[in-house]
């Protein structure tokens, strides 16, 4: 079903692309403006990578180009409290864009703020405060070395052997999704014990690999410049239709207090983990907007529209990922396009 749907987008894609014939869609879905959602901005690698790791990373250059295209489409860059004044503001005014990364990565320092420094543009991190603590596993990169650097993968967990052929490219991304759904179906309290049993035997070690994360001094650093914001994004960002209501209400509100503790400042946006239908739902809406926050943003795709003021605790957002960095892409997705194909002709997505 999911190569139907993608054969069907990349021809519409290719059709709108030659035609033109998506500016007309522009007035209607175009809306208020848009949330952007990233991950990590690094130079491209040279080496053979796994897909679910580099489709989360863009180059800086790409990020140039982007701030650069909005700017010269006639966008406001903004910051998430401007956005959130914007949805209830009646004045007519230019489209706006607001730039977030999710996580919490090093580059957020190191590569992206000197960009939006020099651009003096606005962005916001969400940080999952495992993350500057030091308590959360790389996994997912301890486990793209791990199918890369071998021809054969095994390993008991939990009483079962399991084993794969990554000798391939297609084999070792095949290998790669089973293992992460492995970790990732995992309870909480299951998961060192699963991410133990895995790695252990190949004696991948996970202090090698954390040195991704931001610190807290940088985060202070970042949160005394204006042109930062600083979100939540739970502690130990896990699937939160997963957990107990209490589960959920506390990853939610440590995160919040965590950070404001470090950084002295209220912490007013939230962005849900994973933040697709099948991890966050009205519960977590619930919950999420419970705990204070003014705007609380997923990653179900669409723009920001007048009638979202009603519906702040889940906000759409347009996920610009590795695959993404075209920037035709991003002007046919500006224009709704992809909103109007998965959300059936509805403009204003929200739950
Ligand atoms: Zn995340």
């Amino acid at each position: 079903m999911n190569s139907i749907k993608h054969t069907l987008l990349k021809s519409v894609f290719s059709v709108f692309k030659y035609t033109k014939i998506h500016w007309l869609l522009k007035p209607v879905y175009r809306g208020k403006g848009v949330i952007l959602v990233l991950h990590r901005v690094l130079p491209e690698s040279t080496e053979a990578r796994i897909g679910a790791n580099s489709r989360i990373e863009i180059t800086p250059q790409f990020l140039e180009n982007l701030i650069l295209f909005f700017q010269k489409l006639g966008y406001n860059i903004i910051s998430l409290d401007a956005m959130h004044n914007r949805i209830s503001s009646k004045v007519k005014q230019r489209p706006f864009v607001c730039f977030t990364f999710d996580d919490g990565y090093v580059d957020a320092h190191e590569i992206i703020y000197p960009i939006f420094k020099r651009h003096q543009c606005p962005y916001a991190i969400y940080i999952a405060t495992a993350f500057p603590e030091g308590d959360i596993t790389l996994w997912w990169y301890m486990l793209e070395d791990l199918v890369l650097k071998h021809e054969h993968v095994a390993f008991t967990c939990k009483g079962e052997n399991h084993s794969f052929n990554t000798v391939q490219p297609k084999d070792k991304e095949q290998a790669y999704a089973a293992i992460r759904n492995l970790i990732l179906n995992a309870s909480k309290s299951e998961q060192d014990a699963v991410i133990s049993s895995i790695f252990t035997p190949y004696n991948i070690k996970e202090e090698n690999y954390a040195d991704q994360q931001l610190n807290w001094n940088q985060i202070i650093e970042l949160a005394n410049d204006p042109l930062v914001t600083i979100g939540a994004h739970t502690v130990n960002h896990l699937k939160l239709n997963q957990l107990t209501a209490d589960e959920v209400h506390k990853e939610i509100q440590d995160s919040k207090t965590r950070i404001e503790d470090k950084i002295g400042k209220q912490v007013n946006h939230f962005s849900y983990p994973f933040g697709g239908r099948n991890e966050a739902e009205k519960r977590e809406f619930k919950i999420a907007r419970n705990c204070g926050f003014h705007t609380m943003t997923t990653v179900r795709e669409g723009a920001i529209f007048p009638a979202h003021r009603h519906c702040c605790e889940c906000l759409p957002r347009l996920e610009i990922t590795g695959r993404h960095q075209n920037l035709t892409l991003v002007d046919m997705r500006l224009c709704g396009i992809v909103t109007l194909l998965r959300n059936g002709f509805s403009r204003v997505v929200s739950v």
